[in-house]
């Protein structure tokens, strides 16, 4: 059994893929292609924003957002604890301070109440200025926006949506990557909305900060490439990858957020008694990067991934490490006491095989295997 199934997914859509691939190799036109801006174009009014700007990947696109902003030395930007890395890394990439969030225990997402507490403190230490809040669509599941807009609000901060994980969720009608001031995601293989190699996008309502996002995506141009008017990154959407996604998009709006969403029904009807399944709000839509649970202790979590691995089911756990205990950040302070949910979460949860191609017998092998192991 595979964690995530691609082959599955390139059998159920082969002839269109192999096509378009083709299409691309025939024109040569490998780099910002036709097809670059065709999907930029489908991709804005799927979402329901103004621009999106194609990239090499969801990391670049994060520091894209933060370049755009002018974010930099002197500057806190407030990223929530449990997260991939990237979430952090870009801020320290433009010399700006990560300030690390704690999380809601049963969302994964940012909570509000750390937020606010840690923006306060940022003031009054008078450090550092307090002008972002990166928000994390953690495991497909869009944040709080209404909160965590109010918040940035107050405070005048500017709300960038790491949608990583969340392309293709939504809140009410509202499509994730459109709740942030600006928005950024992913395509690397494993996400929802997934490539055949790195790359990323970023979304925004601005027509300025598209004009810069457009800039700095390829070494800072003007008027031109070769007229270069700020240090920009070398950050472009491969003509290949654009296609890969063009042909996906269809099945993936049509056909794949709505199997993800019986899976994770199924996976949780059968899991609800034994054990901590998901949590989705109310009016939310998941996209499901993944499907985690959550175990009593690190030594069940542990058991109970040994036990799944010995049966030939692969699992696995994100987040290990929480990013204020990262070496990486270590030259910043943290007081590990901020972080009571992650540092809980880090040690108790387990994320299952999970895709939109699982089969009925799939789900009852790995439900069979987590109830025997639980029940003792
Ligand atoms: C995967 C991921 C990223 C980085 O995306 P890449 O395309 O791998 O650079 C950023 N943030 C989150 C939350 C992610 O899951």
């Amino acid at each position: 059994m595979e964690f995530r199934d691609l082959k599955r997914q390139y059998q159920a859509i082969k002839d269109d893929i192999d096509s378009k691939i083709h299409e691309v190799i025939e024109q040569t036109n490998f780099i910002q292609g036709k097809q670059v801006a065709d999907l930029e174009k489908q991709l804005a009014d799927y979402v329901g924003v103004k621009h999106c700007v194609a990239c090499a990947n969801g990391t670049d696109a994060l520091q894209l957002a933060l370049m755009t902003w002018g974010i930099g030395k002197g500057d806190a930007v407030f990223v929530p604890d449990f997260t991939f890395f990237s979430s952090g890394e870009a801020v320290s990439a433009v010399n700006a301070v990560p300030v690390f969030v704690d999380i809601e225990p049963d969302t994964y997402n940012i909570d509000c109440n750390s937020l606010e507490t840690l923006i306060q403190g940022v003031i009054q230490e008078g450090r550092l200025q307090p002008k972002a809040i990166v928000a994390v669509d953690l495991f497909g599941q869009p944040a709080d926006y209404e909160r965590v807009r109010k918040v940035a609000e107050k405070y005048h901060m500017l709300l960038l949506e790491d949608a990583a994980q969340g392309f293709g969720g939504r809140i009410g009608e509202k499509r994730a990557c459109s709740f942030g001031d600006i928005a950024t995601t992913s395509f690397f293989p494993a996400k929802p909305f997934g490539c055949y190699g790195d790359g990323g996008a970023v979304f925004t309502d601005n027509e300025e900060w598209a004009q810069l996002l457009r800039s700095y995506r390829v070494h800072g141009k003007g008027s031109s490439k070769y007229d270069n008017v700020r240090i920009g990154m070398n950050s472009r959407l491969d003509t290949l990858q654009a296609a890969v996604l063009l042909a996906k998009f269809p099945v993936f709006i049509e056909k794949e957020l709505d199997r993800m969403q019986h899976i994770a029904a199924d996976y949780t009807q059968q899991l609800k008694d034994v054990v901590h399944t998901p949590y989705i709000k109310e009016e939310i839509y998941s996209s499901w990067a993944q499907y985690t649970i959550q175990l009593p202790d690190k030594t069940v979590r542990d058991g109970l991934r040994a036990y799944l691995k010995e049966q030939g089911i692969p699992s696995a756990v994100y987040y290990q490490k929480p990013m204020h205990r990262q070496e990486a950040f270590a030259g910043n302070k943290y007081d590990d006491r901020d972080y009571p949910a992650t540092n809980r979460l880090s040690e108790t949860v387990l994320s299952l095989p999970f895709h939109p191609y699982m089969e009925v017998e799939e789900i009852s092998l790995v439900v069979n295997a987590v109830r025997k192991y639980l029940r003792g």
